[in-house]
C-alpha cells in the first residue's frame, strides 16, 4: 500500500461529521403513541424501562424434577406435584420434588432443577437422583434477564422484530416514537421519463425516484413525490418553496460540475449553499444547504452515485435527525479477490460481492451501472491512496447494512 496523496476534496469522514453536527442541531421534533403492530422500524422516543422482573419469578429451564437440594441425601423423594408451564403451583412439601416442565414456576421451597434424562423413577414412582447435584441448577431466576426499573432499550433506539420481542416480553402494548421524518424527493433533469411513458430520443428512464423512494420507506421516513424537476432555475424555485412543510428536500441530479447549477443557485438566492467536492467515487459532487430553512442534499444524478452518497452521507444524517445514535454500517474486513494498482484519491466504494471468503467486484464500476449494485452484496472500500494486492484487506459494508 503507499500513502494517501495530497487532495484539497473533502474526506468522506469529514462530509460525515458536520452533516451529522448539523443533524444534531436539528433534531425532528413530535412523539407519537403507537401500538407494537405499527412500531416496526420506528425510533423510541424515550427510554424504555422494565416495569417488571424477566423472568418474573423462577422457573424451570428444564423438563425434570424440581427439589429443594438438602432433602436428597441419597433415599429417593415422592413426587408430591406436577406443575405445567402456566400454573401457579402451592409451596413443596418438605422431603418430596415436584415433577416440573420448562418454563413452569418454581414452587416456594424448591431451590434446584434435575433433567429428566439424569434421574431414576423406583417401581412405586419415587425419584432417585443419580448425577451430583448443585443448588440453583437449571434454575432461571427471578429478574436474571431484567430487573424492574432497568433501562432495556435507550431512547433512539430503531425498533425492529428483537425490539419488538423484548417490548412485548416486558407488556408494552404501545411505545412511544418519534414522529415520521419527512422527506421530499425531487428527480432533476430535462432527460428523465417515469417507466410507462414512451421513451423518446435523448431520455432515459428516472432510476433514482423509484430507488430512494423505497429506500427512504424503508428507513421509516414519510416521503413526499417531488417528481421530475425541469433543469430550470424558475422552477427550481417553485418546486423548493412549494415544498415547505417537510424535513428534508433530497434531490439528485444537477450537481456536477460545470454544469448550469439550478439547485445550487435557488439555494444561493433564499437559503444556504455549499457545495463539496468530496473525495469519494462514485459521487464526487454534493450539495448541503438550506432553502428557507428547509434541509436540502443535493445527491450527484449517476445512480451508483446516488446509491453510495445516500447510503453513506444522507442515510445517516437522518436517522441521526430521527435522534439514532449509531448511524453508520457496520463494516467487516475481508481479503481482496483482486488487484488494485492505482493509488486514486479519492475513497472508491467497490458494488462488490464475496466469492470463496474474498470481495470480488462487478466488472464495471462506471456510476451509471446501478446494475453493479444488484449483483453486489455490498461496498468494498479502497481507501484513498492505497493498492491492493489479492489478499490484502478491505473494508466491506454489506449492502444490508445500509438499506435498512
Ligand atoms: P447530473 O448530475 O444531472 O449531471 O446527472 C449525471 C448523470 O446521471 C447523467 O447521465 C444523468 O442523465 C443521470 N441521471 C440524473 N438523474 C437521474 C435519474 N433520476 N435517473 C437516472 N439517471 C439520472
Ligand atoms: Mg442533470
Amino acid at each position: 500500500m503507499s500513502a494517501a496523496g495530497q487532495s484539497s476534496l473533502m474526506p468522506v469522514e469529514e462530509a460525515l461529521r458536520r452533516l451529522l453536527e448539523r443533524a444534531d442541531a436539528t433534531p425532528v421534533q413530535g412523539r407519537e403513541t403507537v401500538i407494537l403492530a405499527q412500531a416496526d422500524g420506528r425510533v423510541l422516543a424515550q427510554p424504555l424501562i422494565a416495569p417488571l422482573d424477566l423472568p418474573p419469578w423462577p422457573n424451570s429451564a428444564m423438563d425434570g424434577y424440581a427439589l429443594c437440594l438438602t432433602d436428597w441425601q441419597g433415599t429417593p423423594l415422592p413426587v408430591s406435584q406436577r406443575i405445567q408451564a402456566g400454573e401457579a403451583p402451592p409451596a413443596l412439601q418438605p422431603g418430596t420434588c415436584a415433577r416440573i416442565f420448562t418454563g413452569a414456576p418454581l414452587p416456594a421451597g424448591a431451590d434446584t432443577v434435575e433433567m429428566q434424562e439424569n434421574v431414576t423413577l423406583e417401581a412405586d414412582g419415587r425419584v432417585c437422583f443419580a448425577a451430583p447435584l448443585r443448588a440453583g441448577q437449571n434454575v432461571r431466576p427471578q429478574g436474571q434477564e431484567t430487573r424492574v426499573g432497568d433501562c432495556v432499550l435507550p431512547a433512539g433506539t430503531r425498533l425492529g422484530p428483537i425490539e419488538l420481542g423484548l417490548a412485548a416480553s416486558l407488556g408494552q402494548a404501545q411505545l412511544e416514537v418519534c414522529r415520521r421524518v419527512r422527506v421530499a424527493v425531487l428527480s432533476t433533469g430535462d432527460e428523465l421519463v417515469e417507466p410507462g411513458e414512451p421513451l423518446a430520443a435523448g431520455q432515459i428512464y428516472n432510476s433514482n425516484r423509484r430507488l430512494l423512494i423505497a429506500w427512504l420507506q424503508r428507513l421509516g421516513c414519510e416521503v413526499v413525490d417531488g417528481g421530475i424537476l425541469a433543469d430550470d432555475l424558475a422552477k427550481t424555485r417553485a418546486a423548493l418553496a412549494a415544498l415547505n412543510d417537510v424535513d428534508l428536500i433530497l434531490s439528485t441530479g444537477g450537481v456536477s460540475v460545470g454544469e448550469a447549477d439550478f439547485l445550487g443557485v435557488a439555494l444561493r438566492e433564499a437559503g444556504e449553499l455549499m457545495l463539496w467536492k468530496l473525495a469519494i467515487k462514485p459521487g464526487k459532487p454534493l450539495t448541503f444547504g438550506q432553502f428557507r430553512g428547509v434541509p436540502v442534499i443535493g445527491l450527484p444524478g449517476n445512480p451508483a452515485s446516488t446509491l453510495v452518497t445516500f447510503g453513506l452521507l444522507a442515510r445517516p444524517y437522518l436517522l441521526r435527525r430521527m435522534g439514532v445514535q449509531r448511524v453508520e454500517p457496520l463494516g467487516v474486513e475481508l481479503p481482496a479477490g483482486f488487484t488494485w494498482s492505482k493509488a486514486g484519491q479519492r475513497r472508491e466504494y467497490l458494488r462488490a460481492r464475496l466469492e470463496g471468503g474474498q470481495v470480488v467486484p462487478y466488472a464495471n464500476q462506471s456510476s451509471g451501472v446501478l446494475r453493479s449494485a444488484a449483483w453486489a452484496e455490498g461496498l468494498a472500500e479502497v481507501r484513498e491512496g492505497t493498492t491492493l494486492e489479492p489478499g490484502e484487506r478491505l473494508r466491506f459494508i454489506p449492502l444490508s447494512e445500509l438499506l435498512g
